[in-house]
């Protein structure tokens, strides 16, 4: 097993993946900037490194600065979170070049899954099904007029490079693609550093639904179910996830699984990963993409299946074989996380910062919060508003969401504002309590519809 892990991450992730070093005898070295000193990820770990100033470009991307703190530490790896290094493979690349062992994917398999387009060919390439779109990055804008025209509108324009929600756009009559092709170029070379686009059908109202997948150094891997995640604000990043989600039939979780295990497979993959994918009211699905690290969602499968994802990532990073098979997989109750976050309902979800004077967390049987928080902290305005998930478990999607609506009754933060007062209106509508909604759920929702 090894015996000290850095963590290249800040905030509730990092307190998570701490946590888990410590369950197994692995001394944790946590990384912070001078304004996250009061973090509870610093508190946590064993030890721990500044590595700069507030914003992100200064500390935690700061790339010589993070090296050094691997190398002064005497880390043997370095699990990186999600976000920040995480999918970057020169950093994988930069550590293997110290000796520093990656708690993540081979560096070839970053690679081949980085982009969209490289990623939906690899789909293709295992008979898994896609999104009918361009084939790879489209040159020039008479070019996107061309495919456009070719696949039906609407269509979305992508950064090949894109991730968080970031760089995509729906383009819905030929006249309209001219400005939003400059608008989406723009924003993909100032957001990823590559201007690349590629062309997507857009599906209308998809669900997103994505598997879990983990493999070991041996030639195992396994897929861990199914985690719903359409309940998505205006800039598609997730807000409240589940698994499963109840009610895909068993026969297509099988053939998503496999598709997923195969796609994974086909470019190296081991350790943790997912495999996210749309789907269609037939119940058709579409790969989407591929994440190569543990996502933010990661936890409601931990609680559906009893398996700790962390710990399993760690321990096939020491070289440990899977200890379970795909037959020991067991997929009991239901689980939901709700992503609290530091945004204002009230003011169109624009960040709110400052001092966090009173926090009152839920609590009580199948209530699980991961945070970095506590009354005290100070938000800063460097950072992503996520302060908190909360995550809750019943033996049904019923039980679970009544527990998440009382959850989030009880869970009180003054000093700064937070979503919450919306996710207790959102998860107290009809749609979702009955579980009837799809990504355009929450526009909907904001818009006022009746759902
Ligand atoms: P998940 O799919 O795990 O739910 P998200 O898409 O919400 O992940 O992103 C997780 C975190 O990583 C967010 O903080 C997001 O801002 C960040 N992130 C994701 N992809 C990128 C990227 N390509 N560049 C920078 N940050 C990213
Ligand atoms: P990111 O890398 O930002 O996570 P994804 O490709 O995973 O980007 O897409 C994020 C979300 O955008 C999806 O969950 C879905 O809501 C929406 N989306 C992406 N592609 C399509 C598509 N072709 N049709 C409809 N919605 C899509
Ligand atoms: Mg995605």
């Amino acid at each position: 097993m090894l015996s000290k892990v850095l963590i290249a991450n800040r905030g509730e992730i990092a307190c998570r993946v701490i946590r888990g070093c410590r369950e197994l005898g692995i001394k944790s070295v946590a990384i912070f900037s001078e304004v996250d000193r009061e973090s509870l990820h610093v508190k946590l770990a064993d030890e721990a490194i500044c590595v700069g100033h507030g914003s992100n470009g200064d500390s935690y991307l700061n790339l010589a600065n993070v090296l050094m703190a691997c190398q002064i530490s005497g880390a043997e790896a370095v699990h990186p979170g999600y976000g920040y290094f995480s999918e970057r493979a020169n950093f994988a690349v930069a550590l293997e070049s110290l000796g520093i062992k990656f708690v993540g994917p081979p560096t070839a398999a970053i690679e081949a899954m980085g982009d969209k387009a490289s990623a939906k060919k690899a789909a293709i390439a295992c008979d898994c099904p896609v999104v009918p779109g361009s084939d790879g990055a489209v040159p020039t804008e008479s070019d996107a007029l061309v495919i456009a025209e070719k696949i039906g509108y609407p269509v979305l324009l992508k950064a090949v490079a894109g991730g968080g929600g970031r760089g995509i756009r729906r383009v819905d009559a030929p006249e309209e693609l001219a400005g939003l092709w400059k608008m989406a170029q723009a924003e993909a070379q100032a957001s990823f550093g590559s201007g690349e686009i590629l062309i997507e059908k857009c599906v209308v109202n998809p669900r997103h639904v994505e598997i879990q997948i983990i493999g070991d150094s041996f030639g195992n891997m396994i897929y861990l179910g199914e985690r719903e995640c359409s309940i998505q604000n205006l800039r598609h990043q997730k807000l409240v996830e589940e698994a499963p989600y109840a009610d895909l039939p068993p026969e297509v979780r099988k053939r998503m699984g496999e598709c997923a295990v195969r796609v994974a497979s086909s470019v190296g993959y081991q350790n943790a990963g997912t495999v996210e994918f749309l789907v269609d009211s037939n119940n058709d699905f579409y790969f989407l993409e591929m994440n190569t690290r543990l996502q933010v969602e990661h936890p409601v499968t931990e609680e559906i299946t009893g398996i700790d994802l962390v710990h399993l990532m760690l321990q096939i990073t020491s070289g440990l074989p899977l200890p379970i098979s795909q037959e020991d997989v067991e997929i009991s109750g239901h689980a939901i996380e709700a992503r609290i976050t530091a945004q204002d309902p009230d003011k169109d979800f624009a960040p709110s910062t400052g001092r966090i004077t009173g926090w009152r967390a839920p609590g009580g049987r199948g209530v699980r919060m991961e945070t970095h928080c506590y009354a005290g902290f100070s938000v800063s305005p460097f950072y992503d508003p996520l302060l908190a998930k909360l995550i809750v478990r019943g033996r049904t999607r019923e039980e679970a969401v009544t527990k998440l609506q009382t959850a989030l009754h009880e869970f009180e933060i003054e000093g700064i504002a937070s979503n919450i007062p919306f996710l207790r209106r959102l998860v107290a509508s009809e749609g979702y309590e009955t579980g009837q909604f799809d990504t355009g759920f929450v526009p909907r929702f904001l818009a006022g519809e009746a759902l």
